[in-house]
């Protein structure tokens, strides 16, 4: 029985750190908003059978893009918390998914995604039972804080960056996200959920310019990722 591969892009928050009227994701870099890159990148992965896209209540920018009749993506309303929004566009899912399907979570802001590296992911985790995410090294010396005190120093061989797409087995993970939300545990990306639920996802290292728009200085710098990655 073949697997499919389903995407989910949380889009529906409203970007605070940013600072601007227009949500983050739909700021425009290269002449394109956010979003649109991130979709395009998605879509040109062709084994990706289908992608939910989980929109704010009040998103009056989404029929702008180009994607509204698109036969592989599909606008679902998003929740309160990134967890809410993947959680919704998992349920929009159960009509078509299998519990083995796979499901890649990315966030709307990371429009540097290269297809190479969803590929990579993807041929990595094939056969394994629960999924993974992909990850960066370290390379700063990292602290604990609290109350602007340093409390400690965690030993930087054994911290990574957590980046999306994170990538699961559909029915573990609407399991453990649903789980977490019972416990009322606040987690910022699936791997957590599964984490929660005992389980211990695969690490896959991928590329340091797969950055995520949160501050204003992040926009040239996604600008210039893009474009150096044109030429490639
Ligand atoms: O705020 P942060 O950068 O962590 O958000 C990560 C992703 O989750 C963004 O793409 C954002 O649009 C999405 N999100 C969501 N629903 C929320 C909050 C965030 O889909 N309630």
């Amino acid at each position: 029985m073949s697997v499919a591969i389903w995407a989910i892009v949380p889009a529906a928050g409203v970007g605070k750190r940013m600072g601007s009227e227009v949500p983050k994701q739909y700021l425009e870099v290269g002449g394109k908003p956010v979003l649109q890159h991130t979709l395009e990148r998605l879509l040109s992965v062709e084994t990706i059978a289908g992608i939910n896209v989980a929109l704010g209540e009040e998103d009056g920018y989404w029929p702008d893009l180009p994607f509204t009749d698109h036969p592989r993506i599909c606008a679902v309303p998003g929740g309160r918390e990134r967890a809410d929004s993947v959680y919704s566009a998992l349920l929009h899912l159960e009509d078509r998914a299998k519990p083995d399907d796979w499901v890649l979570v990315h966030d709307a802001a990371r429009l540097c995604i290269t297809r190479s590296d969803v590929l990579k992911l993807i041929e990595t985790l094939r056969d394994d039972p629960i999924g993974g995410i992909l990850a960066l090294p370290v390379s700063d010396t990292l602290k604990t804080v609290d109350d602007q005190h340093i409390t400690g120093t965690p030993d930087r061989r054994q911290v990574w960056r957590a980046l999306t797409p994170q990538m699961f087995r559909y029915g573990l993970l609407k399991r453990a996200l649903f789980d977490a939300a019972e416990q009322e545990r606040l987690v910022t990306d699936e791997s957590s959920a599964l984490e929660l639920a005992g389980y211990r996802p695969r690490i896959v290292e991928g590329r340091p310019d797969n950055l995520k728009i949160t501050r204003p200085e992040d926009l040239p710098l996604a600008a210039f990722y893009l474009e150096r990655q044109c030429y490639e």
